[in-house]
């Protein structure tokens, strides 16, 4: 990319004035006010053309999809956004694409107040990569850490399951096309909303979140491998995607324990806060599930419909199975 074309493609489309606080687009760094007694949290996530989007996908979905991942990972450490850099590869300069694209990214960038600070522009023939990191604050200790979970704790989730992996398995016709049930699953794929004032909320409540970005079934297993204990679940606790309803069980129990790119919160309390957690939620409007408990010893039950034990090494253990994992 030439040089003249990357400071138009950084003016026109991501140089936006940064708040009075902060130093954002223009200098060699940005420079973020950091508060006393708060730690920064910062994460990145990529997503690469054909490996997890596809190349004809609506851009100002991308864009949105591209902070909302970052801004999950920050949900589920209990931060709050401050600040997010954005490093794009692009094959060509298509103005249609980069306007809906940036205007996707800023729109949800001014919901969360994340405004979008630097980044690198550069030429990739070989199609779009996108790397976004974020950057919150949370109170020194006080982060909701994979490792604080303890034998005894309720297990929640944000949200409802399954959704974005019915809509993927339909764009790659690992089912029947279902223009019907594509159109509401779609959203739940291409423009997931993070919990990002939810989680902020849990500090203090939660003791261990992550987001479920690799399925349930297995980011979980996060959880338990770092704090040392056991995991029992009620299948029949957990919330199911409306649009699952009618399909074969099989199917719907997938979806619900393998199914990646959720982007809802999975998190452990003590009991005693269940109030609390029920208040957090009804504040923020997010509908969350008691789903299982903690337990001691190693490994995760799933108990069935029918009081039985699934069984669970057969879902979520294995995400380079189909190729595109979103
Ligand atoms: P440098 O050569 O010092 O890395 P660049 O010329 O790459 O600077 O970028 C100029 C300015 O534009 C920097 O402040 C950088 O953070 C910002 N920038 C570059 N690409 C992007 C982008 N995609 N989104 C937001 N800011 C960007
Ligand atoms: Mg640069």
């Amino acid at each position: 990319m030439e040089s003249d074309s990357e400071f138009d493609v950084i003016a026109r489309y991501f140089n936006r004035p940064a708040p009075p606080e902060m130093l954002g687009v223009g200098d060699d760094c940005a420079l973020l006010p950091v508060s006393h007694g708060f730690q920064i949290a910062v994460s990145t996530d990529m997503l690469v053309q054909g490996e997890h989007f596809f190349p004809d996908v609506d851009p100002a979905h991308l864009g949105h999809k591209a902070l909302a991942v970052n801004l999950s990972d920050l949900a589920a450490m209990g931060a709050r956004p401050l600040a997010c850099t954005l490093a794009l590869s692009l094959p060509a300069i298509d103005h249609a694409w980069l306007k809906a694209f940036s205007d996707g990214f800023h729109a949800l960038a001014k919901q969360t107040h994340c405004p979008l600070v630097g980044g690198d522009t550069t030429h990739n023939p070989a199609g779009v990569v996108i790397s976004v990191t974020v950057m919150g604050e949370v109170r020194r200790t006080h982060a909701l850490r994979r490792n604080a979970a303890k034998v005894g704790d309720d297990i929640w989730v944000s949200g409802v399951l399954g959704a974005p992996d019915i809509a993927l398995r339909l764009l790659q016709g690992r089912l029947p096309s279902n223009p019907e049930l594509l159109a509401a699953t779609r959203q739940a794929l291409e423009q997931p909303m993070p919990r990002w004032r939810f989680g902020q909320h849990l500090v203090g409540v939660a003791r261990a979140a992550l987001d479920i970005s690799d399925g349930l079934l297995q980011d979980l297993n996060h959880i338990l491998t770092a704090s040392h204990c056991a995991a029992q679940i009620q299948f029949d606790a957990l919330p199911m995607a409306p649009a699952l309803a009618g399909l074969a069980p099989e199917l719907q129990q997938a979806a619900m324990l393998a199914g990646g790119d959720v982007y809802e919160l999975c998190f452990t309390a003590a009991p005693v806060r269940r109030e609390q957690v029920q208040a957090v939620a009804r504040q923020y409007a997010v509908p969350v599930s008691r789903i299982g408990s903690l337990v001691q010893g190693e490994g995760l039950r799933v108990v069935g419909p029918d009081g039985v034990d699934m069984d669970v090494l057969s879902y979520g253990f294995d995400h380079f199975k189909h190729g595109i994992t979103l």
